[in-house]
């Protein structure tokens, strides 16, 4: 168990309260990495990316959803290591307690990677609605902090008139490219 890995989510979280994992439990191990997008609707409604690697979740939280096509990309905040069991999460996060808000399972799946470094990851994602190479990257400069990211869609959507997908209509997604605050609760 890597808990110093999760130090920081433990840290974050009374497990007497919230429903969420202490991440304690056994884990099964399969071939390919896993991932899972959770619709968090927190303080400020967002979605997270949490792939599996180093037997903990790599997350992100993603203010505008994951994009659909390559021509933008979108802000993913680098959030701390999250345990596997959160692969499998859904539920209400109490009030009072951190990303406190209801959390649903957008999708989950597999993923290939292609290439993990400190500065560019890239993925393969083969879910139900996720699909297609994505790639992320921290914005800032090496050696300073980088807890902003950007993910983009490096490979063309397999239908370029497909129905938008539900994230794309919800109105609070119109504003996009805004700068956040680092405000790391409302993840
Ligand atoms: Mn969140």
């Amino acid at each position: 168990m890597p808990q110093k890995k999760l130090d920081t989510y433990a840290a974050k979280r009374d497990f007497d309260t919230t429903p969420e994992p202490a991440g304690k439990g056994p884990r099964r191990r399969t071939k390919q990495p896993r991932f899972v997008v959770q619709q968090h609707h927190a303080t400020r409604l967002h979605w997270d990316l949490r792939l599996e690697h180093d037997r903990a979740l790599a997350s992100w939280a993603i203010p505008n959803g994951i994009p659909p096509d390559p021509k933008e990309n979108r802000l993913a905040v680098r959030t701390e290591d999250h345990p596997l069991e959160y692969l499998d999460f859904h539920g209400e996060i109490p009030k009072g307690q951190y990303g406190a808000g209801t959390m649903t399972i957008w999708d989950q799946g597999t993923f290939e990677v292609h290439k993990w470094e400190d500065r560019k990851i890239e993925v393969t994602f083969h879910g139900e609605r996720l699909q297609g190479r994505y790639g992320l990257f921290p914005i800032g400069r090496d050696g300073e902090p980088k807890d902003d990211w950007m993910i983009h869609r490096m490979d063309p959507p397999e239908d370029p008139d497909r129905v938008p997908m539900p994230e794309r209509v919800l109105p609070m997604l119109a504003r996009s490219s805004q700068k956040l605050p680092p405000d790391q609760k409302r993840w």
